[in-house]
């Protein structure tokens, strides 16, 4: 199994699969090269080639004896231009009609018409608003609204191409959250038995509860944070969801771009306090797409994401649809193997709260055994924490402490085991046997073993929630010796 032994890596790596990747050849080596989950984007993915790349993922998973996450990325309420023929050129100062697509509008030149794909942006906008197109590379003024025509003037042109998409910065959009696209890929994705569901822009917790209901109990939620909006909700969001994605691609559009690295952080710090895994995306290694090294700049990003304590980091395009897909995995490998283990600056666990703070988030019966663990594990120099978990969360609370050893999580669960690969320090094991804490209890000590994670005499540390079929409850701890 990846990761184990003495150069266990903790962060995990989120791939997007894409035109680049899609290949088995390719998705295998791009597990090889480190890859822990596969992010499928219905944006731009068709149900006929999602199947086949879930199917093959499925298949290096069980030939490698591997957990592999699938994220079903649900492109959401995002407004994007429709339909134009070729490229449209866009003149600064001039006034260009935002239209409804199919809506037909009278005596306007069709050279100054943008379809879009929203019906109701001349509803949500208002004058002086700013719309930005192709991730802000040309934005407007909004001058006037005429019925569902929004007028505006170009504040930076340049040429325009079919389905980019618009960003509306502090402006509520109020379309379904889940639109009709969404819930057929929802649906689809479901019948796949994905591992989690990505929520893109979402706006309020209100959005959390009605995907929640839509979801059902298996997949796990990630709420994308890519909206300003989102931010003044942001506890209640990343409460109601399982993870949280610091979508920084629109995040950067949708905000002043120098405000984006605060917010990651804030983000990254709640989603620890809270006990959801945080994923960090978009362009982290983005010269990779054309060239098989990164920046130093972008090195630097990696590592102080890691420092920032996220659990996951994310490549987009670098695996999609760059050059150097399996490069870009390796990269990220050696960047996290060597931030982790930098005995120089002291940091071998980023992200772990002070004592004095942890004591003051996850006041609950599962916070207090996990940071009990912790606290086992430093006084007795424990070699590792077990959890028994059937739903993943005692692994997951565990994991928010960033405990200095591994946390290998023993599950009856396929589910499980798969989820688990995207959480910090996490070593998934399925177990085949009984379910009893007993039986889990015996198999714990001969995997330990097994693993090489101690020997004859050695601690270590089990945790879990008993009753196994009730989630959320961990309400157990036991000191172990081999
Ligand atoms: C982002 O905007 O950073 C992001 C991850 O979203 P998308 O699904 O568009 O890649």
């Amino acid at each position: 199994m990846q990761g184990m032994g003495d150069h266990l890596r903790r962060a995990r790596i989120l791939c997007t699969v894409g035109p680049a990747s899609r290949e088995p050849a390719t998705l295998r080596a791009l597990v090889e090269a480190g890859a822990d989950g596969l992010r499928v984007n219905f944006a731009h993915s068709s149900h006929e080639e999602a199947a086949t790349v879930i199917g093959t993922i499925r298949d290096i998973a069980r030939d490698t004896g591997r957990p592999l996450a699938v994220l079903a990325d649900l492109q959401g309420p995002k407004v994007r231009v429709g339909n134009l023929q070729g490229s449209m050129p866009i003149h600064v100062d001039q006034t260009y009609r935002f239209v409804p697509e199919g809506h037909e509008v009278a005596e306007v030149p069709a050279e100054s018409v943008i379809p879009t794909t929203y019906s109701g942006l001349a509803l949500d906008l208002e004058p002086g608003a700013r719309v930005l197109l192709d991730d802000g590379r040309l934005s407007f003024e909004v001058v006037r609204i005429d019925g569902d025509v929004v007028e505006a003037r170009a504040l930076a042109g340049g040429a325009l191409a079919a389905n980019k998409g618009i960003n509306l910065p502090g402006v509520t959009v109020q379309t379904d959250f889940l639109t009709r696209k969404d819930r057929a890929d929802l649906e689809f994705a479901e019948s796949n038995h994905v591992d989690y569901v990505g929520l893109s822009f979402v706006q309020r917790a209100q959005d959390l509860r009605r995907a929640r209901e839509a979801i059902g109990g298996e997949a796990l939620i990630v709420a994308k944070i890519e909206k300003a909006q989102a931010l003044v909700e942001l506890e209640d969001i990343i409460r109601l969801s399982d993870g949280v994605m610091v979508a920084r691609g629109d995040l950067g559009v949708e905000l002043p771009f120098e405000d984006v690295p605060m917010v990651q952080k804030r983000i990254i710090r709640l989603g620890r306090e809270l006990a959801r895994p945080v994923i960090t995306a978009t362009q982290m290694l983005e010269s990779m797409t054309g060239q098989p090294r990164p920046t130093r700049a972008e090195v630097s990003d990696v590592a102080n994401t890691l420092l920032d304590g996220t659990d996951v980091v994310m490549l987009s395009a670098e695996t999609a649809i760059g050059d150097y897909p399996v490069e870009a995995v390796q990269a990220m490998d050696r960047i996290i193997r060597r931030i982790e283990g930098s005995a120089l600056l002291g940091i071998d666990r980023p992200g772990r709260m002070p004592a004095g703070e942890r004591a003051q988030v996850q006041k609950s019966a599962s916070g207090a055994i996990s940071a009990a663990a912790v606290e086992a594990v430093e006084r007795l120099g424990a070699s590792c924490i077990v959890t028994l978990t059937r739903s993943g969360f005692t692994a997951r609370v565990v994991a928010s402490q960033r405990p200095p050893v591994p946390i290998l999580a023993i599950t009856d669960q396929w589910r499980t085991y798969n989820q688990l690969a995207l959480v910090w320090g996490v070593q998934p094991l399925l177990y085949r046997g009984e379910l009893s804490f007993e039986g889990m209890r015996d198999h714990a000590r001969e995997e330990v073993r097994r693993l090489g994670l101690g020997s004859s005499g050695d601690r270590y540390v089990v945790t879990a929630g008993v009753p196994f079929h009730v989630a959320g409850t961990t309400n157990l701890m036991r000191i172990e010796q081999l």
